[in-house]
């Protein structure tokens, strides 16, 4: 039996996505720049994908800027800040939690001379509204805030840090822009421009966790919103990010935004059902287990600590049966400090906390029957570790 529950590093390609992405592979091959048949064919396609897109945030598809990964989007807006001309300001507010795609390219920012503000945590990953607006001067340019942590899960209330800046814009008659990396959100939670969002300037989402490929992502631009491109060259997506589409993955994304945003309470909804049933289960079998994800959490997320025990051996230990876990985040696992996540230390767990944490993501693919099988065998991966180290 296999339970794959590593969803937050990546998921399962979509088979209507694979044979989408092949039959264009096929047979669709042209330049979408190309002015012959064959191209046209193509921006067909693309313009298609980008409506798709589009469509997973209720914006328009001029609004999207199709990159390599979320990563990259991460990258064009906050690198983008140091290639603008610099005529004003120069602090950028971030939190102590976001993902190694945001806080490298803000160290690296502060090292050219801009100032980070990093915001703290509570200990189930919640940022203070108030600590953000004192953190707000005349001299900000950015507030970059993730939309659901990808270590725990915690949702960040970016409608009132949205209604926030923009009180604040209108005060001080300023543009501080909004960014958010929403690519543990997307196909999750909710999330439109026009609404809930309607403050946000710039979303980073990624195709490989709601089941696209890997290697495509986008960054939702507001309209009126300037920003200066990363990648230089012929002029594709509006001059935002030159380089020849990838048509197929472009494709392959837009239907998977698709199938991941269509009736997306009721995918959530099974999310999250998959996910108590698993927390009641370890919570009534296993003694001493400490709960990191907070209650309102995404329903993909669930991360718990077993102290006493190393994430790492555990995780290997229900590899051998079958299930596939992480100790944190995949992506940032070359980011981990000497203290382990640097997430689970904002929040100030204990070390012994840290050591013993797992993290259990899901997708619309696991079953409440699967679960059954993972508490029983994570039940006995932490009672042997326990009672083996009490004989160290
Ligand atoms: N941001 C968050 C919150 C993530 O969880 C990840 C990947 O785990 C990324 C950014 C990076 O996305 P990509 O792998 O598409 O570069």
């Amino acid at each position: 039996m296999i339970v794959y529950l590593d969803n937050s590093a990546t998921t399962r390609q979509y088979d209507e996505v694979t044979d989408l992405m092949a039959d264009l592979a096929r047979n669709c091959y042209g330049n979408p720049s190309s002015l012959h048949g064959l191209g046209l064919e193509a921006e067909k396609v693309l313009k298609e994908g980008r409506k798709r897109i589009a469509s997973a945030f209720n914006a328009s598809p001029e609004e999207i800027v199709i990159t390599s990964c979320g990563t990259e989007s991460d990258n064009t807006v906050l690198m983008g800040l140091a290639r603008a001309p610099r005529n004003k300001g120069k602090r950028i507010i971030t939190t102590a939690v976001e993902h190694p795609a945001v806080l490298e390219p803000c160290a690296e920012l502060e090292r050219r001379g801009f100032e980070v503000v990093r915001l703290s945590v509570d200990d189930k990953c919640r940022i203070d509204l108030e600590e953000l607006k004192a953190a707000l001067n005349e001299d900000t340019l950015l507030i970059s805030i993730m939309a659901v942590n990808n270590e725990v899960g915690t949702i960040m209330p970016l409608k009132e840090i949205g209604e926030i800046k923009a009180e604040f814009n209108k005060k001080h008659r300023t543009k501080v822009l909004l960014h958010t990396d929403a690519v543990q959100a997307l196909g999750k939670i909710k999330l439109d421009v026009k609404r809930e969002l309607k403050n946000v300037d710039l979303i980073s989402v990624s195709a490989h966790k709601i089941h696209g490929p890997k290697g495509i992502g986008a960054l939702y631009v507001r309209k009126g919103v300037n920003l200066m491109p990363f990648m230089l060259g012929g002029g594709q997506e509006k001059g935002m990010r030159s380089g020849t589409e990838n048509v197929q993955e472009i494709a392959g994304f837009g239907l998977a935004c698709e199938m991941a945003t269509v009736s997306l309470e009721e995918r959530a909804k099974h999310m999250a059902e998959v996910r108590n049933h698993l927390l009641d289960g370890l919570l009534a079998e296993i003694s001493d287990v400490k709960v990191n994800s907070p209650e309102d959490g995404v329903c993909s997320v669930l991360n718990v600590s077993f102290p006493g025990t190393r994430g790492e051996v555990i995780l290997h230990r229900l590899e051998q049966e079958g299930i596939y876990v992480s100790t944190g985040s995949a992506c940032s696992s070359n980011h981990k400090t000497s203290k382990g996540s640097h997430v689970l230390n904002a929040m100030g767990l204990k070390p012994r906390e840290i050591e013993g944490a797992i993290r259990f993501s899901f997708s619309e693919f696991n079953t409440v029957e699967e679960m059954d099988y993972v508490i029983g065998k994570v039940k006995s991966a932490v009672e042997g570790f326990r009672k083996l180290g009490s004989f160290r």
